[in-house]
């Protein structure tokens, strides 16, 4: 398929014209064709009036209709077969395996959200039935359900070319809730994004949808995705990347005259906690895990566990030998870009002249390659410096941990006071650990939206009861997940109807409940 480099407005190609773009083989360091085209002012503000337009029917589809949608863009996206593939490894120097296994998965989550938008029972529709003789006044008939925004702005993550890009989590949770979308594609992958945008605008199509339902823009710098942001017929957007272009963007969509929900994923250290039991009984295994979890992917997960709590002992130093003798033996990978590959290799360099820094396993940017490898690092630190220095405890990202050594049980309960909020927490622990640890479990709650126990953290399920999401800066709202069917709620609002009659009432609130949905009758489940 011949890629044309050009923004997707609606049901046409945008001009080429504008500044340009190219994606880059990360491995090679080699330009891709073809030359992408950043979308002008007036195609922005052509995108989001399409998207308005498309809105009113669109929020109006039955949930059959938008179910039967995501399953063609899932059906569309699979049969781009090798040629997607080959792109996405291409621009992101991925291997085929990770490119295969996360289309697999961008696809099951699109059928997760059709099966649950068929079913229908997500609106949470509830239903007070009036009471005229109540005394002193009569009680009026009330019925609520959830509803869609209007257009969602999403911004692909150059660390996930499927699952958190075009059609990604963002897009299929905004879609399946009746939401019109306009993608901002990443820079790293431009291609991967114009074959998914395809793929989406053939689903529109064929699925008889109205233009605008989906958009696809490139930009070339901030102002795209600024200016989509703050466009007013914009009703909500989604990100996953900086914790810089995260926040600027939030701040834009708060800004407005007219603010609205951006829920930006930005940045996430995620520590675990290792106890003396855990690693008495399991040190090899533990080491092992942990080796693989943080140079996964070459570290390049929000999940990276970028951060370990262990209790000062000849046991815990031995530990942190192996950990370090088995991070030094893993292969220098290829990370995702130039601009991340060097904010990675200066972040280590920070680590390595840190005065309260030990380097377990870490190699100087001098002795690496020039392009965009990484080798993984381990450091250590004690936790009084821990404490005095704020740095820290930022995220690095890329295959890197840092240990923290603690004395005495409070002094962890400290520790995990001072961290900020974060997408996940994982204890390592026995039953006599878990005993003797009172507060460690409140005090990890509290600051993140996914424990794990005796696990590792990279790896999130797509499933009903998963939450990815957590407090500030996890994320910018950790009310709301991005992974999971809860996920569709981020582009909702409850909408309340008093005293209608039943016949302009919608589908999920009509007295003989034609869709046959689960609601909350006076209080009580049912689907009476
Ligand atoms: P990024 O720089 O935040 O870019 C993500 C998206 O936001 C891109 O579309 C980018 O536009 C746009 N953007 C960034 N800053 C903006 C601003 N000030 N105003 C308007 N739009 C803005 O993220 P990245 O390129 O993926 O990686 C850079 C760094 O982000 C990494 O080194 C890493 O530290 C962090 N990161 C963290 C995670 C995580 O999950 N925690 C994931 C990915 C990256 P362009 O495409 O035009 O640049």
């Amino acid at each position: 398929m011949e890629l044309k480099g050009t923004s997707i407005i609606g049901f046409n190609r945008g001009s080429s014209g504008n500044r340009t773009l190219t994606g880059f083989n990360p491995a090679s360091g080699v330009a891709l064709a073809p030359t992408f085209y950043a979308a002008s002012a007036a195609e922005v503000d052509l995108a989001a009036k399409l998207a308005h337009q498309a809105f009113a029917s669109f929020s109006r589809t039955s949930g059959k209709t938008r179910a039967k949608f995501l399953r063609e863009i899932a059906e569309n996206i699979e049969a781009l077969g090798d040629v997607l593939v080959q792109r996405a490894t291409q621009e992101t120097g991925l291997p085929e395996g990770r490119i295969q296994s996360e289309r697999g998965r961008t696809c099951n989550q699109l059928r997760l959200f059709a099966d649950l938008i068929e079913e229908g029972s997500w609106v949470d529709a509830r239903i007070d039935h009036s009471d005229p003789d109540r005394k002193p006044i009569p009680k009026p008939d009330v019925r609520s359900l959830l509803r869609p925004l209007g257009p969602v702005v999403v911004f692909g993550a150059s660390n996930f070319p499927l699952a958190f890009s075009v059609a990604g989590g963002d897009t299929a949770s905004a879609l399946a809730g009746g939401n019109t979308v306009i993608v901002k594609a990443h820079h790293a992958h431009p291609g991967t994004s114009e074959l998914v945008g395809l793929a989406v605008l053939e689903a529109v199509q064929s699925c008889d949808l109205p233009e605008g339902v989906f958009s696809l823009m490139y930009g070339s710098g901030n102002e795209v995705g600024t200016a989509l942001v703050k466009h007013p017929l914009i009703k909500a957007g989604g990100f996953t990347g900086s914790r810089s272009g995260g926040r600027a963007l939030f701040d834009a969509a708060v800004s407005r005259p007219e603010p609205i929900p951006f829920y930006a994923e930005m940045s996430s250290v995620n520590p675990v906690v290792i106890l003396p039991g855990a690693i008495h009984d399991r040190s090899e295994q533990i080491a092992a895990g942990l080796a693989g979890s943080v140079t996964l992917g070459a570290g390049q997960f929000c999940t990276n566990p970028g951060l370990i709590f262990l209790a000062e002992s000849d046991e815990s130093r031995s530990f942190v030998e192996k950990l370090g003798a088995l991070m030094s033996s893993s292969p220098e990978q290829t990370m995702l870009t130039q601009g991340i590959s060097t904010t990675y290799k200066q972040s280590v360099a920070g680590r390595l002249q840190h005065r309260s820094v030990e380097s377990v396993a870490a190699t100087p940017a001098v002795q690496q390659s020039d392009g965009c490898g990484a080798k993984s690092a381990l450091f250590l630190t004690s936790a009084e410096e821990f404490l005095a220095n704020q740095e820290l405890s930022e995220e690095v990202f890329g295959p890197s941990t840092l240990v923290v050594m603690y004395t005495t049980k409070e002094e962890l309960l400290t520790l995990l006071d001072q961290l900020e909020g974060q997408l996940t927490a994982t204890i390592h622990a026995n039953d006599e650990d878990m005993n003797s640890s009172a507060g460690l479990l409140a005090a990890l709650e509290a600051k993140v939206g996914r424990l794990v126990f005796n696990g590792f953290p990279t790896g999130v399920e797509v499933c009903h009861s998963m939450v990815h999401g957590g407090p500030y800066p996890a994320t910018s709202d950790g009310r709301s997940t991005s992974v999971g069917t809860r996920a569709i709620f981020r582009f909702t609002r409850q909408v309340c109807y008093q005293d209608f009659p039943d016949g302009v009432l919608p589908d999920e609130l009509k007295a003989g409940n034609p869709l046959g949905i689960w609601r909350l009758v006076d209080g009580q489940i049912s689907k009476d």
